[in-house]
């Protein structure tokens, strides 16, 4: 017997059809003699048709209020959810986040957990009932209604998989597994057999929205077995793994994940002195709003050209305060652009071959894609391209590095 955690996305509920079709497999998990808790994401378009009715509203929200009512769409496929497993015969309960004491931060719409009280589920489990959880949902200590971010439910599934220190946690979805990268963007991608936690870490920072970064923090941490499989039909999946295998002989490169959601920002002519990065990137981060990319250039006559990157959404904000800095500093130009992607290659195995970061400017070079940004770490290397060549891009770099072979 073992205690699994399963997680359903929303294309995996998202209608009567599938609810019932989740219910079946459920069961044969319960009916082989295993203890399933299950989290469910809001039924697909759910969570996007909530914000626009919010906006249509009030375009200014309050924070509080949006998690009132982003929470509900995971309390409605609960809820469903569980009728179906009774229809099915199978004893189930629902609970809300709040119920089973996901207790959070108080950073409504990104909050984190905290601590999970796992008293209740593992009464329920022990009772023989199938548990099923709302994902993307806690309660602060004042007992207000919080949210994980978007895709959160896969972070909900990783925290109960860890609190109640289950074999496995399971992600259901609509694709069989972690890719060599988004099979909509380049079809020749590969499905990997198993991936490093650091890995995919990298992945899902650089884009790749299979998992929420924070359920990869998560499961790190805490060491829980993690699967990402497909709702529709049986396999294997991906195995997100500790450690690298050290008989096989490691892949330079696992995978390229891509991003769409950047936006760049240039101040020029700045005055070069001590504290000019501080001077310009203090207010941002004290706006709340982070920063990836930076570089910074020297330019003429003792100025400085600094450029850096945010989330496309915090463009017209980032470029407010940045007119604001620029005026206060005496700069010469602010420049903006919302149209550029960020590439990312990733693989453990870099660390061990040098000349990865040559053979991917080559290969984007013979494709006249002009890279804009680098930058790197131990492993991954990123760049951000004009966002009409995303495409090109991330095929060109798919076949360079051979991820479309059999390995
Ligand atoms: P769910 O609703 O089940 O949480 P998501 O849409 O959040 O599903 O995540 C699954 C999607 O992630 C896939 O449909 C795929 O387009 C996308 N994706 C991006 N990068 C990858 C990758 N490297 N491997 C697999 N899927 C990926
Ligand atoms: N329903 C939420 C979202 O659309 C959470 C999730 O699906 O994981 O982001
Ligand atoms: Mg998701």
């Amino acid at each position: 017997m073992a205690l699994i955690v399963q997680k359903y996305g929303g294309t995996s509920v998202g209608s009567v059809e599938r609810i019932l079709a989740v219910a079946e497999k459920v069961k044969s998990w319960h009916d082989r003699g295993n203890q399933v808790v299950v989290v469910v994401s809001a039924m697909s378009g759910e969570t996007n048709r909530l914000i626009e009715l919010a906006r249509e509203i009030n375009p200014d929200p309050s924070p509080r209020e949006m998690d009132v009512l982003l929470s509900t769409g995971e309390q409605v496929t609960i809820a469903l959810l569980a009728m179906a497993l009774h229809r099915l015969g199978v004893d189930a309960r629902s609970y809300t986040g709040g119920q089973v004491h996901i207790r959070t931060d108080s950073a409504h719409s990104k909050a984190r957990i905290m601590e999970i009280d796992g008293t209740r589920v593992r009464a329920d489990l022990e009772a023989g009932r199938v548990v099923v959880v709302a994902g993307f949902q806690g309660v602060d200590e004042n007992g207000a209604i919080t949210t994980l971010g978007r895709g959160g439910s896969d972070t909900t599934a990783v925290a109960m998989a860890a609190a109640l220190k289950a074999d496995e946690c399971q992600i259901y979805t609509d694709v069989d597994g972690v890719y060599t990268t988004d099979p909509r963007v380049e079809p020749k991608a590969r499905r990997l057999a198993r991936i490093t936690f650091e890995e995919m870490l990298e992945m899902a920072s650089s884009g790749s929205k299979v998992l929420q970064i924070r359920s990869v923090e998560f499961a790190g941490k805490y060491n829980v077995p993690l699967r990402v499989l497909s709702s529709f039909e049986e396999g294997e999946g991906t195995l997100i793994t500790l450690d690298e295998d050290d008989d096989v002989e490691q892949a330079k490169i696992s995978g390229i994940a891509f991003s769409r959601d950047e936006a760049k920002l240039t101040i020029r002519g700045v005055p070069d002195h001590p504290g000019v990065a501080y001077q310009i990137l203090g207010p941002i981060g004290e706006a709340n709003i982070e920063v990836d990319m930076i570089v910074q250039n020297i330019g003429k006559d003792d100025t400085t050209d600094f450029t850096f990157t945010v989330h496309r959404n915090d463009l017209p904000r980032a470029e407010e305060i940045l007119r604001n800095i620029a005026g206060k500093l005496g700069a010469r130009e602010v420049e903006t652009d919302g149209e550029i992607a960020k590439i990312a290659l990733v693989g453990v195995g870099m660390r061990s071959h040098a000349g990865i970061a040559s053979a991917m400017f080559k290969a984007l070079a013979e494709k006249n894609i002009n890279i804009q940004m680098i930058s790197t770490s131990e492993i991954k290397i990123s760049v951000i391209v004009e966002e009409i060549y995303l495409e090109l891009a991330v095929r060109t770099l798919h076949e360079a590095f051979g991820l479309d072979k059999d390995r």
